[in-house]
């Protein structure tokens, strides 16, 4: 009999040293928990590996839920033997009959790292590659360009068979590179930004401004269900929902406006600074991309960046709008973020926003507010609503899984 397995690559092979380990550990814990749904499945870690028993566990549910998962590269499904060469020969051409299509070409690469084995790779290529093409008498060999390439890997604990490799997220297992505020607005942006940022390893706390009752109860649904979405990815989110009506009123009545929205946008990295010291985070994530808007010029980002002093991390800055639709497609935002509901930021959208706006001028006004704009400012952060979300239930994903395919 063979052992059904999930053979797992972890990524960023560049960590050394003591991090290697903290990274394992991380990565081990994340998967389990992102598989939490199968408890039928078996853990085993070996330097650098990580292999899963399916023990009758549904192989594509599992996968799917697999490839979300940060710090991951990539994955193979292996059945697992002894050193018979008999039974290695079985377990090869059982792995070969499950691919799908049916491949013309294939060959055999051999990697023994068990040196004690008898027979060296080459000898062993050609042992398991006879004994397929024997059972399947259309194929043929190509070593440049097979269809397939099935793999056989003699370990000293046993052999392990595998035909097919599936790509995954890649990054850093979550948390392992700290904590951020993201900026999350009901858009398209910022979901991927805070996807982008998870995918590198940070925890993401999100911040929302909202200007109830000018902004709508859909509207907050809205974000807390992309906020939802993202911890799909995390395992959990807090949501800060900042009131943002009062301030924005004021900022209103300065009669600046064309730079309403660049004092706006001051005005929350101030609030997310404040939010990011309580909370513990480093930095700032937002879903700028430059030249997008006009807040989102190089001279907008300038006067608006010298607001705080958290580092500003803007994942999505050098990418083109549609490269950020498709990430948005991918990891499942883009139909929220594209529902009609008004953000705090269009109420008072001005006809002609500043592309370029002056820092003097921008200090000015904010020096004419005075500590009526810090106290704006102080009553925004205390009167923040925060929310802890957990992604949805994950039993619909279970019962997606009806069909048990091998690849
Ligand atoms: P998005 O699709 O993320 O809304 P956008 O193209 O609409 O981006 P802007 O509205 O100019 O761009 O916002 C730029 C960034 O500022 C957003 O990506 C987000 O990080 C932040 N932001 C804007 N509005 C809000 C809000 N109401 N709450 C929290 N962050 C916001
Ligand atoms: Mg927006």
């Amino acid at each position: 009999m063979n052992e059904d397995l999930i053979l797992v690559r972890f990524g960023e092979l560049t960590i050394k040293g003591r991090n290697r380990g903290r990274f394992e550990d991380l990565m081990v814990r994340q998967v389990k928990t992102a598989l939490a749904a199968y408890p039928g499945l078996n853990y085993r870690k070996t330097y650098g590996r990580l292999y899963i028993e399916l023990n009758g566990e549904p192989y594509r549910a599992v996968a799917g839920r697999l490839k979300d998962v940060f710090g991951i590269v990539s994955f193979s499904r292996v059945l697992r033997c002894g050193h018979d060469l008999q039974e290695i020969r079985e377990t090869a051409l059982r792995v070969f009959r499950q691919v799908r299509p049916t491949p013309a070409t294939f060959k055999v690469t051999v990697k023994r790292a068990w040196k004690a084995y008898p027979h060296d790779s080459q000898e062993m290529n050609h042992l398991v590659g006879a004994h397929v093409l024997r059972n399947s008498p259309e194929l043929k060999v190509d070593v440049r360009n097979p269809d397939t390439e099935l793999k056989v890997d003699i370990q000293p604990e046993g052999t392990y068979v595998y035909a097919g490799v599936e790509e995954a997220s890649g990054g850093f297992p979550l948390g392992m590179n700290g904590k951020a505020m993201l900026l999350l607005s009901g858009g398209i942006d910022s979901p991927v930004a805070g996807w982008m940022s998870m995918r590198k390893g940070l925890q993401i706390e999100a911040v929302h401004f909202h200007s109830y009752p000018f902004t709508s109860e859909q509207a907050k649904e809205k974000v807390v269900s992309l906020a939802q979405r993202l911890a799909y990815y995390g395992g959990s989110i807090h949501l800060h929902l900042v009131p943002f009506t009062e301030l924005q009123t004021r900022l209103a009545q300065t009669g600046q406006e064309h730079l309403i929205i660049t004092l706006m946008r001051r005005s929350m990295l101030r609030i997310a600074e404040r939010l990011a010291e309580k909370r513990g985070a480093l930095a700032i994530v937002t879903g700028d991309s430059l030249g997008q808007v006009a807040s989102q010029t190089l001279g907008s980002m300038n006067v608006i960046g010298r607001e705080t002093s958290l580092p500003l991390l803007r994942p999505l800055v050098m990418m083109d709008k549609l490269e950020i639709i498709r990430i948005a497609e991918k990891i499942g935002t883009y139909e929220t973020s594209i529902l009609p509901y008004e953000d705090c930021c269009t109420l008072f959208v001005p006809k002609s926003p500043a592309t370029n706006p002056n820092l003097r001028v921008i200090e000015n006004v904010e020096k004419q507010l005075g500590s009526e704009l810090d106290r704006l400012i102080e009553e925004a952060v205390n009167g923040t609503d925060t929310v802890v979300l957990t992604e949805k239930s994950r039993s619909d994903t279970r019962a997606a899984a009806q069909e048990d395919q091998w690849f």
